[in-house]
Parts: C-alpha cells; structure tokens; sequence
C-alpha cells in the first residue's frame, strides 16, 4: 500500500520559458523535505506534483517538511482511481468519512474531456451520493469541506482539505546570496525571504570572540539550522571581528566607528561572497529602526560594497518583523541575550549622516591589509546539512603579490 499526495504551485509563478527549470528544482526540493519522511517518489504530473510515500509515513512529518518547500502554494492527501463513477464515488466516500464537516461541496474538474460526466454532472450526481450517506447540507458559497475531483487522462483524483503551502519560487532557481547573519531579531528574517524567493543562502556572521564570549556564535549556529529547513545545505562562516574593531579604534575618529564596522562587514563578506560564487550580500537593515540605519548611513555603507546590498526589510516595521520571525520560528533563538560584536567599543555620540566622502576620510589610517589578516586569516567554515555539520578552520586571504582581500574603495 502507498499513501499519496498532490501538490499544486502557483500557475502565474512559474511560468514562462523557465517553468520547465522551475519544476525540476521544485520537484527536487520536495523529494529532498521527504527524504527521510517515507518517500518512495515524486514526479511532475498533471501541472502538479504527485507524491507516493510509504503507508507508515507519518502525516505530521511529511506536513511539516512540506510547508518548507518553497514554491508549493497548496497540498493535499489524494485518493486516486480508475475513470469510472463507482471506482470515483468510493474514492469521494474515504475522503469523506476521514473529514470532520457539516456542509459541503463537490467541486469536479474535467483536465480530460472525454470523460462521460460534465463537471456539473459529476457534482450533482456525487453530492447526492455524499448526502445520502451523511445527510449533510451542500454549501456552494462557505461550505466546511470541499471535496475536489479531478478527471485526468487515465485516472481521477479526490481529495479534500488543502492545506496551504509556504509559497514563493524554489530555492536554488533564483542564484546565490549571502546573507550577512548577527543574532539578532532582523537578520534572520531577511535570510528567510531571500530563501523565499528561490534564492540558495550563504551565511556570514562576525563575532566579537575572544574579547567578547561565544554566545553569538552559538546563535548563529542554530539560526543557521533553523533555515537550513528551507534548503537542505548550509554554509555559514565565522568570522572574527574583535581585533578589527580595535584597530579602529584606535585609527579612525569615534562617531565614525559604528559606520567603519559595517563597511568592514560588507567588504571582507564581498570576499567571501564572492569566493562562494554569491551575486548579492543580503542585510537586516530597516530604515530608520536604529541610528545607523538613517538613508545618509545605509548609503555610505552601499559606497564601500562592490556587491549589490540587499535589505529586503526595509520597508518593514518592527513589529512585522517580529511577528514574522515568530511564524519562522527564529524569534525565541534571536531574543537570547547574547555578547554581540557591535556592543564592542561602541561610540557614545555615533554619526546619523555619513557621507561616502567623509567615510573614505575616516578610515584613511586603516591599514586593510593588516584587517584582512584579522578577519581572514581563521574563518571557522561550517557545513550544515543531512549528513550533519562539519566545521573546519580556513584561511580566507589571498595569496600572491598585490592580491587584497579588501581596499579602501569599493570591495577589493
Ligand atoms: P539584526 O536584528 O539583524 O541584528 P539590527 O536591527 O540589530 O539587525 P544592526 O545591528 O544595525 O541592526 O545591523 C544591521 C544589519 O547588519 C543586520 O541585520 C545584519 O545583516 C548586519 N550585521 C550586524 N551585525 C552583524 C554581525 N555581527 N554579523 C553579521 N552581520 C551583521
Ligand atoms: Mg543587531
């Protein structure tokens, strides 16, 4: 015995030239969520997905593996038959008796028009079998179960409630990104609506360690696992920033500091990125929510990103964000205290209107070389994915004459 389930896309999503593309992602998507859900196969079929699991595998998991596949808008457990009305009419009458409802509707669909029924045929005559043997009231406008029938070319398929999909485009269709990751409440949030939109994610987080503990490695580490649910495979890099932040400290004028950090952060995460093949840096930022968040601020921080910067929050209020990464699952992760790299040498009167020109003046003494070597020199580079996690330490700077990891300008 095999149990089944369809899933449905959003037609308007994916089409074009690249649905085909698109499909084949989405399909490799969903058999990867199952894979340890009693997947037996999962195939294109009819504009959707049909998925054939073991009778043991257990709903809840395979629920939740699905609401992780981006790109699927709905699912649903189906009963599939021959094209005849009897073989139908038994299909409709488990899917009925498995559901809990007091109106109704039959909603038949012909993908296939040489069945014998018309659509309405197949709903007048397949509501009154239902109401002959439950006695419920039909309701065409708010019925509690809608009871889908689908005639194909060499099956019908039946199904009742759809439970809703995460929507979005399948990730791995739409590039790599990476996503610069503190462990706060925003960053993880922009990570998952880039993931959301088909993008695979890479991960860069700086810490403060050894002048600080490591508690926001730790967060990043299970902020990472967290998502990697939306992706299967995971990288995220651990950068440390501690030293960096004292050498400007030291080099460049006070209200400048918080400004120079982010455009450390970008720069030496361009490096990364770029080594990772990553075609845009992805941040947290929402304008205005904090003193470093001011437009004349952000852009100073584009000035030094060679990347295109994406903040995919910006527009969003903090409420909504919380409320968000509530729904994810990150907020309870993002909300423990923690020793954050940016608490490190804080200024006490932080400018709110850099300009690209006064930043290049304020980290004229910065030697970036010597930064580099800071940051790159002992990147702990963790893999998360099925086969668990591996980590190892790498050196990320690069060797020969006249290579930089990063300069003043724009991302070396
Ligand atoms: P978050 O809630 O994501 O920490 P925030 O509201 O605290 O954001 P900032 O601290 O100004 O705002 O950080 C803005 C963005 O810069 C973050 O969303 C993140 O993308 C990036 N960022 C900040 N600190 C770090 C860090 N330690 N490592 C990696 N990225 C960071
Ligand atoms: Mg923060």
């Amino acid at each position: 015995m095999a149990r089944y389930v369809i899933a449905h896309y959003h037609e308007v999503a994916l089409k074009g030239k690249n649905r085909p593309f698109f499909v084949d992602r989405l399909v490799a998507n969903t058999r990867r969520a199952l894979a340890e859900a009693g997947l037996r196969r999962a195939s294109a079929v009819y504009n959707s997905i049909l998925v054939e699991l073991d009778d043991q595998a257990p709903w809840e998991v395979v629920q939740a593996g699905l609401q992780r596949v981006f790109g699927l808008a709905n699912f649903a457990r189906v009963e599939r038959c021959p094209l005849e009305l009897e073989a139908i009419k038994a299909a409709v009458q488990r899917v009925v008796e498995a559901s809990t409802f007091h109106t109704f509707r039959i909603s038949a669909r012909r993908g296939d028009k040489r069945f014998a029924m018309t659509s309405d045929e197949l709903n007048r005559e397949l509501g009154a079998f239902v109401q002959s043997f439950t006695r419920a009231p039909v309701s065409l406008k708010q019925p509690d179960l809608t009871v889908y029938v689908e005639v194909l070319a060499r099956e019908a398929l039946v199904y009742g409630e759809k439970i809703a999909g995460p929507g979005g485009l399948p990730v791995g269709s739409g590039g790599r990104v990476a996503a610069l990751l503190s462990g706060g409440i925003d960053s993880p949030v922009a990570a998952y609506r880039m993931l959301r939109r088909g993008c695979t994610v890479s991960f860069i987080h700086f810490h403060g360690y050894p002048f600080l503990d490591a508690s926001s490695k730790q967060k990043a580490q299970e902020l990472v696992e967290l998502l990697d649910g939306y992706q299967g495979s995971s990288r995220l890099y651990l950068v440390p920033f501690g030293e960096v932040q004292r050498q400007v400290v030291l080099d460049a004028p006070e209200p400048y500091r918080t400004v120079i950090y982010r455009r450390l952060m970008v720069r030496l995460a361009g490096h990364i990125a770029r080594t990772e093949g990553a075609l845009a840096l992805v941040t947290g930022d929402s304008l205005g929510q904090v003193a470093s968040q001011t437009l004349e601020n952000l852009a100073a921080v584009d000035a030094a990103a060679e990347l295109p910067l994406l903040r995919p929050l910006i527009g969003m209020d903090k409420l909504e964000i919380i409320r968000q990464a509530e729904q994810i699952g990150t907020y309870p992760i993002s909300i423990v205290a923690d020793q954050d790299c940016c608490q490190l040498f804080m200024p006490r009167h932080p400018t709110t209107h850099a300009t690209a020109a006064e930043m290049l003046q304020a980290e004229q003494h910065l030697d970036f070389d010597q930064l580099a070597r800071f940051a790159l020199d002992e990147v702990e580079v963790i893999d998360h994915g099925r086969g668990g996690r591996r980590k190892e330490r790498r050196s990320l700077v690069p060797v020969g004459a006249g290579a930089s990891a990063i300069t003043p300008g724009g991302d070396g």
